[in-house]
């Protein structure tokens, strides 16, 4: 638990999120500002900065985050039409929240992979 960290406070139930799955390990919920008719962000409950220092410190979590990306997808019925996974991470990539956490977006043809 990181206090000044806004996941870890929504893990701790200190800032109320949309939950749409969780385990022991990850926690998925509704983007506060969604950019397509689905966007979760699935999360490891603990903290990690980005997806290289998660992946790093403990490879078998960072594979129980892309498990519940899965189960996110399919329980939104993103299975068939398809759907994005991204990790920002640093600043080229815009990265806002320093707790590693997935997009899961989809519901509609999302565009091309990057703007120009
Ligand atoms: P990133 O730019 O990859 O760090 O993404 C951070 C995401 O967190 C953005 O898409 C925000 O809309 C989202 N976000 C910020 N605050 C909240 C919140 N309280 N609950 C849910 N999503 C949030
Ligand atoms: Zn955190």
């Amino acid at each position: 638990m990181t206090n000044d960290c806004l996941f870890c406070r929504i893990v701790a139930g200190e800032i109320p999120a949309t939950v749409v799955h969780e385990t022991d390990e990850t926690l998925a919920f509704r983007d506060i500002g969604p950019k397509a008719p689905v966007h979760v962000l699935v999360i490891p409950k603990e903290h990690f900065t980005d997806v290289a220092a998660l992946a790093v410190a403990d490879p078998g979590l960072a594979g129980k985050v892309l498990a519940a990306c899965a189960a996110v997808a399919a329980a939104e019925g993103l299975t068939e039409d398809g759907y994005r996974v991204i990790f920002n991470a640093g600043p080229h990539s815009g990265q806002e929240v320093f707790h590693v956490h997935a997009h899961v977006l989809g519901g509609r043809p999302l565009g091309p992979m990057v703007s120009a």
